[in-house]
């Protein structure tokens, strides 16, 4: 699970197993280095998806950051 808002240009990540939430962060590598951190038993998988959708829903993010 994970939330993404264009309008605020938030990134949150949460765990639909322990409902841990973070803070939201102004870029997609602080909150998946936030969320690495925290080392949280079995939230890899969680980290992962949400990397694996964020992709999938946004696949030039990366080239944006890098074009700005
Ligand atoms: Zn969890």
């Amino acid at each position: 699970m994970w939330g993404y808002s264009a309008a605020k240009g938030e990134f949150i990540l949460w765990c639909p197993n322990c409902k841990y939430k973070t803070e939201p962060f102004d870029n997609k590598n602080a909150v998946i280095s936030f969320w690495s951190l925290m080392n949280r038993k079995g939230d890899e998988q969680v980290l992962s998806n949400w990397i694996k959708n964020f992709k999938k829903q946004f696949p030039n993010y990366d080239q944006q950051v890098e074009a700005a």
